[in-house]
């Protein structure tokens, strides 16, 4: 009852699916040989790993975690694409996004996941929203959001939940949706008879995004970001310009879609 009323507010505010699983203790071991190899920009999953592991330590009151997946808003107006073409660079500056020096005055695209507004932001209001909506008939109900920059790791929740597998591109893949997504969600202080069992992979025998990314930096199911095109232009920190080989693709993009534009869960 107290989960219906939760995922019907999440519901309302444009969630495209919604789940709630227990709060348990994570298994890390894949986890953390993958972030082993990340950078130091990145390095605070590192550090948080023992938050990432038990929920309990980032939020005391956790007893389940809830998910929701929100499409990217990709029905931007036509004025909107038309001044992304026209003056990426402007775009982003009024935007208040940094731009890398490597970038900057020349003529690059934006991926889908950066055109509309900061997500972090407009999805922290919407569970904000839906929650303050369902305490006032659960009067108990006690949360905490995470928006991609806390110490929950969102993609293996959403597949402890059902609502992804990790793609061999490492992205959080929905069966219907695609990944052309953002997760959201929040722990709660709500009990959950749902347990959760982790989402297999559905990628079978496919590697087109493997084949697909220019740079190489995939192998199935673990990303370098140091040969990421957008790690280099939209998570790097450093002021220090992407290796040679590397270089041209990133003067050309901000944030790179190949990986999900080959997927065929992206295709409907
Ligand atoms: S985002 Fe682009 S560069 Fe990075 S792994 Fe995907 S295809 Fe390769
Ligand atoms: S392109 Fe193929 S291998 Fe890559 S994530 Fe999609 S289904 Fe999986």
């Amino acid at each position: 009852m107290k989960e219906e009323i939760i995922k019907n507010e999440l519901m309302r505010v444009e969630a495209a699916a919604v789940e709630i699983v227990k709060a348990q203790k994570l298994d890390l071991s894949t986890f953390s040989k993958i972030i082993s190899k990340y950078p130091d920009s990145i390095s605070y999953l590192k550090r948080n790993l023992d938050k990432i592991e038990n929920p309990g330590l980032w939020f005391e009151d956790a007893k389940s975690v809830l998910i929701c997946l929100f499409r990217y808003n990709s029905e931007l107006e036509h004025d909107k694409i038309n001044e992304i073409e026209r003056d990426p660079q402007g775009f982003l500056e009024r935007k208040k996004i940094k731009i890398p020096e490597f970038i900057k005055g020349k003529k690059f695209s934006i991926a889908r996941y950066a055109r509309p507004d900061d997500y972090h932001r407009v999805l922290r209001e919407k569970v904000e929203k839906a929650l303050k909506k369902a305490k006032e008939k659960i009067h108990a109900l006690k949360w905490k959001i995470f928006v991609d920059s806390s110490p929950v790791a969102e993609k293996i929740w959403a597949a402890m939940s059902g609502l992804a597998f990790t793609g061999k591109n490492t992205l959080a893949i929905n069966e219907k949706t695609g990944s052309y997504f953002n997760i959201a969600g929040a722990m709660l202080n709500i009990e959950t008879d749902s347990a959760g069992s982790e989402a297999k992979s559905l990628c079978g025998d496919c590697l087109k995004c493997v084949q697909a990314c220019p740079t190489g930096a995939l192998t199935p199911y673990v990303l370098n970001p140091e040969r990421c095109i957008s790690y280099w232009t939209t998570h790097n920190r450093k002021s220090s310009a992407p290796p040679p080989e590397i270089l041209p693709y990133c003067e050309k993009n901000f944030g790179c879609d190949i990986c999900q534009e080959v997927c065929p869960y992206n295709q409907k």
